[in-house]
């Protein structure tokens, strides 16, 4: 009666709306401050003060004509806006037409994949990656293949791609500060990865696409710079939303830019514009527009999250996890001291503690944590984090060789 393929996908979905609702459950019996919910990557900080300064006298404005249709693609002033300030940082020479306002980095994802696909072309996903690329992909008629990132530092593993790129490859998805790991991929690497796919496309006479996911492009720490993926990929499509940098998640503002070096652009971005409307999004909130469009160089305040990635960080390699220490985002992707990581997920609400196992994120033998949350629950989960750990005598290294 139903689809099928979607009715069948809700048994299997998402195991992080599972333990944000089994967070719902635990509040309700032990009171909000003793349930530790690190499952959902939903960001307790406000939006900067300049936003919201913005917000305010947007909303006050008197201007005719503010709250109507407009070109699909966007508000021209703001496309204009963005493009200037992503070819500052790109120096790739971008105008308003390289541009389109969407509705946050999911619609984005999802415009840009069914712009690019032909039925079952092969989008590559390295792993562990954000879930819901595999729905996206589905969305557009076309197939994930994941490759694995590397074991123990999620680094690219070119030579792993290399071994999955076919002439049916349309795209390679980047996503850098990731999530789960909040790893950032190193200059060496892409460049590497961008030599391959022009040969590859080269060989089989094809173009392979990178759609760079950059969510948290902005939220990074101890002074690291993120490799601009334009500046390095002729076939970049950067996807971006304001979601995780300002703060506005439930605000749905993001923005899709193609290189100009990407041949026949004009068509592509043709597609975009189409299919913001016919996906049904028409344009994104005219409202956000002019309020991320007064604040680009505006973020969130980053020492709000490394002061709570270091004590988490911290006490859970002081109590035996291994863990990847995160360049970026707001996620710790530690290695779950037995192999079952969906086991000790379920262990640890024993704690009180809610995390989402690693194979969420195709990465089994791991857990995410999103530390996006209070101070005074991560404090309270450290005893916690401790009670857990010390069931687990065997730690850590020995069960390697199962992941
Ligand atoms: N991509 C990644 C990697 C994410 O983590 C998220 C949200 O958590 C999104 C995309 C979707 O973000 P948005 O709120 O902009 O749709």
């Amino acid at each position: 009666m139903f689809s099928k393929k979607v009715v069948d996908g809700l048994a299997g979905s998402s195991m992080i709306r599972a333990m944000f609702e089994e967070g719902n459950r635990l509040r309700k019996q032990f009171g909000a401050d003793n349930v530790f919910d690190f499952s959902i990557g939903n960001p307790e900080i406000e939006p900067p003060e300049p936003v919201l300064a913005s917000l305010r006298s947007l909303v006050l404005s008197d201007a005719k004509g503010t709250h109507r249709y407009m070109p699909n693609a966007g508000l021209d002033e703001v496309r204009a806006k963005v493009a200037a300030w992503l070819s500052g940082r790109s120096s790739v020479p971008l105008d308003a037409g390289h541009v389109v306002m969407v509705c946050g980095a999911a619609a984005g994802l999802n415009i840009v994949l069914k712009a690019l696909l032909n039925p079952d072309e092969e989008v590559v996903v390295l792993a562990p990656y954000f879930v819901e690329y595999l729905s996206y992909i589905g969305n557009a008629g076309g197939k994930p293949v994941v490759v694995k990132l590397k074991k123990d530092s999620f680094a690219l593993d070119v030579d792993a791609v290399e071994a999955v790129l076919t002439p049916n490859t349309k795209a390679v998805i980047l996503n850098s500060p990731n999530n789960p790991t909040g790893v950032i991929l190193d200059r060496s690497g892409l460049e590497a990865l961008s030599a391959l796919l022009e040969r590859k496309g080269r060989e089989f006479g094809t173009e392979i696409y990178v759609i760079s996911d950059e969510p948290y492009v902005s939220i990074v720490y101890d002074g690291v710079v993120v490799p601009n993926v334009m500046s390095i990929f002729r076939n970049a499509i950067v996807v971006n939303s304001f979601s995780k940098s300002l703060a506005l998640p439930g605000e749905r503002i993001g923005y899709i830019s193609a290189s100009s070096r990407i041949a026949s652009v004009s068509t592509l971005m043709g597609a975009l514009v189409s299919l913001n409307r016919t996906l049904g999004f028409v344009n994104a909130p005219a409202l956000f527009q002019r309020v991320v469009a007064e604040n680009l160089d505006v973020t969130v305040d980053t020492e709000f999250y490394k002061i709570r990635r270091d004590l988490l960080y911290n006490h859970l390699v002081s109590i035996g996890f291994s863990c990847v220490k995160p360049g970026g985002a707001f996620y710790l992707f530690p290695q779950s001291p037995i192999a079952d990581d969906v086991a000790f997920a379920k262990n640890a609400v024993k704690y009180n503690l809610l995390v989402v196992p690693g194979s969420s994120f195709g990465c089994p033998g791991h857990f995410r944590l999103s530390y996006c949350v209070n101070l005074g629950t991560i404090e309270r989960s450290l005893p916690a984090f401790t009670k857990l750990a010390a069931e687990y005598t065997c730690f850590a290294a020995n069960h390697q060789e199962d992941l």
